[in-house]
């Protein structure tokens, strides 16, 4: 359980600095288990933020990272980039959304900056269980089953067959269609839905 964990808190320029208080948030993850550097920076995923994680990672001899800025979804691999460029397994790196689900939900700075040490405090508590991962790459048939012959199992088969890839529809009713064979005529078009 003993990690080095470096915190480092995205400011997002004012996208969260105007309402969390990073400067607070790196202050207080200094006082956690397992944390010997915390700082907060501009913009992490900017090329001097990804190359602060990175010399970080090696003066500080970390071996964790914990990332507090945008949703996962924008930066995650930024950042799983930036700790395996530092020398650690990609996945020695925690990502927590202070913005989309913190900043930008409310103008309350005193309970934002609270918000973000609490989240900051679970990812460090997780960081310390986490364990290297690898990625493995396994052999897959190229073909699909889709379970339903509705309009929806109907327009995923042909999406995947217009990919060039073999379709098997599998039904338990006589017939395709669906709810959509239950119904006469179908609103705005007045089209007969069969
Ligand atoms: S890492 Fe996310 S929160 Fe930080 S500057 Fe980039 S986009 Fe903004």
């Amino acid at each position: 359980m003993k990690k080095r964990v470096g915190v480092f808190v995205c400011e997002c320029g004012t996208n969260i600095a105007a309402t969390v208080d990073t400067e607070k948030v790196a202050e207080y993850a200094k006082t956690l288990p397992g944390v010997v550097y915390a700082t907060n920076y501009k913009y992490m995923c900017s090329d001097p933020g990804q190359e602060l994680i990175r010399n970080a990672i090696q003066e500080q001899q970390l071996e964790q990272v914990v990332v507090a800025s945008c949703s996962p979804r924008m930066h995650e691999n930024t950042f799983r980039k930036a700790t395996a460029a530092g020398g650690l397994n990609a996945y020695m790196m925690e990502m927590v959304n202070i913005r989309e689900q913190n900043s930008w939900v409310t103008h309350d700075r005193g309970q934002a900056t609270q918000k973000a040490q609490a989240l900051v405090g679970m990812a460090v508590s997780k960081a310390l269980r986490n364990k290297p991962l690898q990625v493995s790459t396994v052999p897959i048939t190229k073909k699909a089953m889709i379970i339903g012959g509705g309009i929806a199992g109907m327009q995923a088969a042909l999406d995947i067959a217009e990919g060039g890839h073999q379709v098997i529809v599998v039904e338990r009713e006589a017939s395709i269609g669906g709810k959509m064979t239950q119904l006469d005529k179908t609103f705005p078009t007045m089209d007969c839905a069969a």
